[in-house]
């Protein structure tokens, strides 16, 4: 999103709708549900790719840019080619300065192989070429003067200090204020409360302080201290070792509820889509929502005993309630505020264990067996889960018709029956495209190997799980195998 189109944009928005920079303009655009909104947000963009190509050949990467440009793709005119390194750097240092020219934001450059011969030799990693390569331009820093730090508690009771500065502009967005994570960090930064202070956008977008400037201390600042009880409802905070947090241990700490309300109403987790930060917190002062299973309790009078909502917006409301009824089983996991869970580990427990039942009887070990899923997050669900206000929690919410357990699409087909696994790389097709073929056709795929598993698909570089299959004397099979079976069963 040009930058001047960012402007216009944000002069149309209500002052709480703002967007930060035109990088999350641009995401927010296109992630609108209705296209036409889309449509109007002056978007733009440079080809730089082209996917598939046929009956034609092309050799080089400028080659690309050269067809794209006159196909009637707008390219960017400032692509350079290089001969040597020094040119590449020359490239990249005269950019550090003039990308503020720009009429949009940039924050690097990207470095390509040009011959698309080299390009296909050298391969990708994972997702990542290996003739690629972004160079980041550091970000820009500012000084200004550190006024105060205060403390918010968050959805899981984390005390979380932020700095309060005085405003500055950086880049065309005014900051005054910027997360300090936590005691620990403010310490090993030595920032004192009346600093001067450099402050940066990480990635442009979110501010950091950086450090203090040391040289213009003049005596007067004071070092910070974490406050020991909670600011919101003066419980004593608990700080757990190893760990750089500190915590309000209160369950019905109201800032805490308040924060957890709105997170389990936000898109990410149970996506109520018509009750906003504020009516969250609206419904939380007037002691409507205590527990997150509350919000299935609420009436429409109740909502219009709240005063200024129409009985419109009330039916709306209680449509989102209902509909949230329906999300997966791991977005209600991500919307309970569980210390460390996000949204992948919610997706990960969910396929692993499959339901809250499973979840909850199984051991801290088995938890954080799940690949992905770790120590400390699993530590942290094993604890919130032998909690019984948490586990009534969970019982009021399952009386209320959420979904605690994962769809199971069960295809029948003339697989059914039989349970696969797929160990090692496949070569002519990736491991999920087989998965995904397998369940087409009515086959299960198992989560280990054991002896009820019919078939162990081996591709090259297995892993352990064929010594464990041979072990355990289950049918190997190479991929070959599998392709003939699933063409047999494709073609019948
Ligand atoms: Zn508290």
């Amino acid at each position: 999103m040009p930058i001047k189109s960012f402007e216009q944009l944000n002069e149309e928005m209500s002052d709480d709708r703002l967007f930060a920079n035109p990088r999350n303009a641009a995401a927010g655009s296109l992630r609108q549900k209705d296209p036409r909104i889309t449509s109007t947000r002056n978007l733009s963009f440079f080809g730089y790719q082209i996917g598939y190509v046929e009956g034609m050949r092309i050799n080089s990467h400028w080659e690309t840019l050269e067809l794209l440009r006159e196909w009637g793709f707008p390219v960017n005119p400032h692509i350079q080619r290089a001969d040597t390194l020094e040119d590449v750097m020359a490239y990249c240092n005269k950019w550090e300065k003039e990308r503020f020219n720009l009429p949009y934001e940039i924050d690097g450059v990207v470095i390509k192989i040009n011959d698309l011969a080299h390009q296909e030799e050298l391969g990708t990693v994972a997702r990542d070429p290996r003739w690629a390569i972004a160079f980041k331009y550091p970000p820009i820093q500012v000084a200004t003067r550190l006024l105060d730090i205060r403390v918010n508690v968050g959805r899981t009771g984390s005390l979380n200090p932020w700095a309060v500065l005085e405003p500055i502009n950086i880049r065309g967005v005014t900051v005054s204020r910027a997360s300090l994570h936590n005691e620990g960090d403010i310490q090993r930064k030595d920032l004192r409360i009346g600093d001067w202070v450099l402050v940066q956008r990480a990635g442009e977008v979110i501010p950091q302080v950086v450090k203090p400037v040391l040289e213009r201390r003049t005596g007067t600042e004071e070092v910070y201290r974490l406050p020991e009880q909670c600011p919101f409802c003066q419980t004593p905070i608990i700080r757990i070792p190893d760990q750089a947090m500190a915590y309000c241990p209160n369950k019905e700490c109201p800032e805490r509820i308040l924060q957890s309300v709105i997170h389990f109403v936000s898109k990410g987790a149970m996506d109520m889509e018509t009750i906003g930060e504020k009516m969250a917190a609206q419904l939380v002062n007037a002691g409507y929502i205590k527990s997150l299973s509350d919000f299935y309790q609420l009436t429409e009078e109740q909502l219009l005993a709240l005063g200024g909502i129409k009985k419109k917006s009330a039916d709306n409301m209680l449509a989102a309630i209902e509909a949230s009824k329906e999300r997966p089983f791991w977005r209600v996991l991500f919307g309970l505020n569980i210390r460390y869970i996000g949204e992948k580990s919610a997706q990960l427990l969910a396929t692993a264990f499959g339901d809250i039942d499973a979840l909850a009887q199984a051991s801290a070990e088995e938890i954080i067996k799940v690949p992905g899923v770790g120590p400390e997050i699993g530590q942290s669900v094993y604890n919130w889960l032998q909690d019984t206000d948490n586990l009534a929690l969970i019982e009021r919410l399952r009386a209320a018709g959420l979904t605690l357990a994962e769809e199971k699409v069960e295809n029948t087909g003339p697989l059914t029956g039989q349970t696969f696994l797929v160990t090692g790389r496949l070569e002519a097709m990736t491991r999920s495209a087989a998965e995904e073929a397998i369940t087409r056709l009515g086959g299960r795929i198992a989560t280990g190997v054991s002896k009820t598993l019919s078939h162990l698909i081996v591709g090259e570089d297995p892993g352990s799980k064929l010594a464990k299959a041979q072990k355990v004397g289950v049918p190997i099979h190479n991929e070959e195998w599998l392709v003939d079976l699933l063409k047999q069963h494709n073609e019948d």
